[in-house]
């Protein structure tokens, strides 16, 4: 979607400082990084939110979910983990309207959300 900003990303037509890139998906560091390790996983198709996300999707989320372990390990996280946070809608905060998996590590991390 061209007035998709993570569209844009993936297209090369906004820059990123990217982590991994596949067929199916992206991932890069959050602009406005929340803890020491704060990156993003998007799939390539354009999902607006969880709540339109299809059954036909569910192999494509599993993966980022997937990689986000990888990647988090990789950040030298593997030990002391972190938090995977998928944001839908108002009520959740999202602000990006494609479907996004924020990464976070290197900081305890404080619980519930605000
Ligand atoms: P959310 O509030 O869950 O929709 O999160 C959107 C996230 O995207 C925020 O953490 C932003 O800092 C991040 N973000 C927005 N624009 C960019 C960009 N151009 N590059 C990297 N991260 C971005
Ligand atoms: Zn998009």
């Amino acid at each position: 979607m061209s007035d998709c900003i993570f569209c844009n990303i993936i297209a090369g037509e906004i820059p990123s400082k990217k982590i991994y890139e596949d067929d199916d998906m992206l991932a890069f560091h959050d602009i406005s990084p929340q803890a020491p390790v704060h990156f993003l996983v998007i799939p390539k198709k354009h999902i607006p939110n969880v709540m339109e996300a299809k059954p036909e999707d569910a192999l494509l989320l599993g993966k980022l979910l997937h990689k986000a372990q990888t990647l988090l390990a990789e950040q030298g996280c593997a030990e002391k983990g972190g938090r995977f946070v998928v944001n839908c809608k108002s009520d959740g905060m999202q602000t990006v309207e494609h479907i996004h998996l924020h990464v976070f590590g290197g900081r305890s991390l404080g619980w519930p959300p605000g």
